[in-house]
């Protein structure tokens, strides 16, 4: 039997302890985040049942300070089908997940022959994004135009996808955080909700520009990092836009070009800006999905066509989503120097951060809720505040 780490979105450090025996230290940012790991084991030359044991550490050079054990319990995920139909272990083997205070320990039967990926939680690979956006193209010929951001400092490809014929922009962006799969998930579902034939998904797109970009952080994914990606700088990547709506540039090569893609390209009407995390520590009321707003501006008017906007928004959330922050009507503020602040600040749309608790569901689960907050957003910008909507600044005439 094997266990490497060593590829695509694989992640975390491992040592052999013993027959069967590992430990597996985790891989932390500059910036502090420290919370996925995806290793495979490989019992391809085995001829007999094993029983593989795996302790999953928090990254040492944090010297205790790790937030990893915060996002546990949660399902650990696992296939046996090379990357596909993912399950938690504890589906199976009600025994294999331990969680202690300071570490995880998985005891898992492995038959002979099997491979298998174990990961914090349900991933989606860069290659896997790619390939479904081949397919995309394939089978909605003529329905989605093909962009990109630019090429990340990697060097990789960063898409975006357009759909609809419509006016108002409609921004989607995730995986900013290469470990918050769910987003990716999550844009995902409402690429191929706003392609299908169902009613409502056509009104849809002909009432928006829709441009999804699924996986800002394509670096980050290949390379199984928890938030940043080939750049380490010392703050959290997500907090890299403070002022670029006065023209400061942010320092993560992958959010400049998307902070330069929104002021010549596409300035939204509306964001949806997905994050992740895992785990109900706190939280009583599931799923516990994440919603965060961008506090009222102090010169914004409370009539304004935007303040109304959002708060059409938020309503239609509270009831339509599962977006909460884990307790019902609990709105959180987005920080200053996040992204949506600054497009608020530069382009007076109206944003809502939602953060799909991936320790809630599997993929399949998160791409609907992806539809949801999408579906809530949209109905409210086109039935609740069509004025609004037509009050904000006119697509067409403030492309630079
Ligand atoms: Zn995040």
């Amino acid at each position: 039997m094997k266990l490497t780490t060593d590829f695509e979105c694989g992640s975390g450090i491992p040592q052999e302890l013993g027959k069967h025996h590992w430990r597996i230290e985790t891989v932390s940012d500059r910036c502090g985040y420290n919370k996925y790991f995806c290793f495979e084991i490989d019992a391809s030359g085995d001829s007999d049942v094993a029983t593989a044991r795996i302790e999953i550490w928090p990254d040492p050079s944090m010297g205790g300070r790790s937030p990893f054990m915060c996002h546990f319990p949660s399902p650990i995920w696992h296939s046996t089908r090379n990357w596909q139909r993912w399950s938690p272990l504890r589906h199976i083997w009600e025994e294999s997940v331990q969680f202690h205070p300071d570490h995880i320990e998985l005891t898992i039967p492995v038959q002979p022959g099997v491979r298998m990926q174990v990961a914090s939680n349900w991933p989606c690979r860069y290659s896997d994004l790619v390939a479904w956006i081949s397919q995309i193209q394939d089978r909605h010929p003529g329905q989605v135009a093909m962009g990109t951001l630019g090429m990340s400092h990697g060097g990789r490809d960063i898409p975006v996808l357009y759909i609809g014929s419509g006016q108002p922009r409609f921004c989607v962006v995730a995986g900013q955080h290469p470990s918050e799969h769910s987003g990716v998930w999550a844009s995902r579902g409402i690429v191929e909700y706003l392609l299908s034939n169902i009613r409502e998904a056509r009104a849809l797109r002909e009432t928006f520009q829709v441009a999804v970009i699924p996986m800002l952080n394509v670096d980050g994914n290949v390379l199984g990092r928890s938030a940043v990606g080939l750049q380490q700088f010392e703050h959290n990547n997500s907090m890299d836009f403070e002022g670029a709506a006065n023209g400061v540039i942010p320092a993560y090569t992958e959010n400049a070009l998307l902070w330069d893609w929104m002021s010549n390209r596409f300035p939204p009407n509306l964001l949806l800006h997905f994050h992740g995390y895992l785990g109900w520590r706190t939280f009583g009321d599931l799923p516990a999905d994440g919603l965060y707003v961008v506090p009222d501006q102090k010169d914004e008017a409370a009539n304004s066509p935007r303040r109304k906007l959002q708060q059409a928004v938020l309503d239609r959330f509270l009831f339509e989503s599962s977006a909460h922050t884990g307790h019902f009507g609990e709105v959180g503020d987005t920080p200053p120097s996040f992204l949506d602040s600054e497009v608020v600040k530069a382009f007076g749309s109206a944003v809502v951060c939602c953060e799909i608790n991936a320790g809630t569901t599997g993929a399949a689960g998160q791409f609907r809720r992806g539809v949801d907050a999408f579906l809530a957003m949209a109905n409210a910008a086109a039935i609740d505040c069509a004025d609004a909507l037509a009050e904000l600044p006119h697509p067409n005439t403030e492309i630079k």
